[in-house]
Formats: C-alpha cells, structure tokens, sequence
C-alpha cells in the first residue's frame, strides 16, 4: 500500500477491489448528502457514501476554484488518480486506499433522483438532548458516558412537566436519585443551564468547526439545519 503525506489514509482489506469498496468499513469520516436540489438531507459514513456512488445513485459534489463541479464516481476516480501524480497533497483531504486504485473521500455527496425536502424542525430525541448538553449532567455539571446518564423531567411529570426540548436536561444518576420525584427548587438543586430548543443541530455543530468539512458551510444555511444523522 502507498502511503501519502498529509492526511489520513484509510485502507481497504488486501484483495478487496473496485466492486467491493462499499465493504471498507466506516473510517470515521462522514459525508453530507444532498436531494437532486443541492439541498441537504442527510449524513453518512464514508462506506455509504461510496455504496451510493458506486451504484450510480449519487454523485459526488467538489468545490473547485469557489465553483461546484459534478463528478460520477468513474470520473471522480481518475480525478483523484491525477491528483495523486501530479498534485501535491491537500493535508485536508482524505483518501481511501484500495489495492488497485486510491480515492478521495468526497466530503458531499448529491443523490441523482431524491428530491424530497428535509424535515424542519430539529428532532427531540435522546441523542439530541445529550448533544446538546454535551453528555453534561445538568445539576453537578460533570460529563459522563452516554450510559450513565439519563433523562430527567426538570418539573416532574406527575406535576405536569412535559416530555420536551424545554423540561427534558441529560443528569447522571447520582443527581437523578437525589432530586427524585421533585422540581429543582423543591430539591434544593440548580440547573447549570435552563434547558432549549437548540437552534441548530448540535452533532453537526461540532463536525463544522473541523476545517475538513469547510465545504459543508454551503449547504447548511439556516434552513437546512435539521438534517438526519446515523
Ligand atoms: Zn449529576
């Protein structure tokens, strides 16, 4: 296997070739995926990502020279052939290693026949509620791991508190005991932050600040915020 400078080099088991790419395995990486209207839908893992292109169902979307240019996979293929004889490395890119060719992971992807459009509103689920509080229990302010925290109502439910964005924090089980059937007040206790809807997605939040997926920015006004991660 040639190793390059600069960047991280994922590689694909020895024998694999060009029709078993999509069973490289997750390298961490992840890939935003768009509808046919350049909007974005969606997240993925780099194995996904390269199992739609392969398939013909996504192309992939390049910024080059402050322009997006279009490639299917056969030809982003060659483009990255080319880049690695003739270029010098972009410390930012990354690349996918097979025994007969090397790619570059494709930081967008464009699916060629979806033109659904993303759901508004960000989605109240567990995950989301512990992105946002940063795996923060929200009375001692610790961090923990995702399995030692739950969810606690801030205003009890037996005293009317709802299941939702503004009563709903991440608290470790100690506090959890503690506080028990009661509102913070009645227990003495203090939120570190009072709990809200956040505004944008918080686990696209922490891909952004990467310079890697610089090229994301672009597809992620506002309005598109709210795509679905897996
Ligand atoms: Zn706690």
């Amino acid at each position: 296997m040639t190793r390059h400078a600069g960047g991280a080099l994922c590689s694909v088991p020895e024998g694999s070739h060009s029709s078993s790419f999509n069973a490289s395995g997750n390298t961490g990486h992840s890939v935003l995926v768009l509808n046919r209207l350049y909007m974005a839908v969606h997240v993925v893992n780099v194995r996904r990502a390269i199992a739609l292109l392969f398939r013909e169902l996504a192309e992939v979307i390049h910024i080059e020279a402050g322009r997006y240019v279009n490639y299917d996979f056969l030809s982003w293929r060659e483009i990255s052939q080319l880049k690695l004889e003739f270029e010098e490395r972009d410390p930012q890119s990354d690349w996918l290693q097979s025994v007969h060719f090397a790619v570059e992971i494709p930081r967008v992807i464009r699916l060629l026949s979806y033109d659904k459009v993303p759901r508004r509103g960000m989605r109240f689920n567990r995950r989301n509620v512990f992105a946002r509080d940063g795996n923060r229990c929200q009375y001692c302010g610790k961090r923990f791991v995702t399995s030692e925290l739950s969810l606690d109502h801030v205003r009890p439910r037996s005293q009317g508190g709802e299941m939702g964005w503004e009563n709903i924090v991440c608290c470790c089980v100690a506090c959890n005991s503690r506080k028990g059937g009661r509102t913070p007040e009645q227990a003495g206790m203090r939120l570190v932050r009072v709990p809200k809807r956040p505004r944008h997605n918080p686990l696209l939040r922490g891909k952004l600040q990467n310079p890697k997926y610089e090229s994301w920015k672009a597809f992620l006004s506002d309005a598109y915020w709210n795509v679905d991660l897996t």
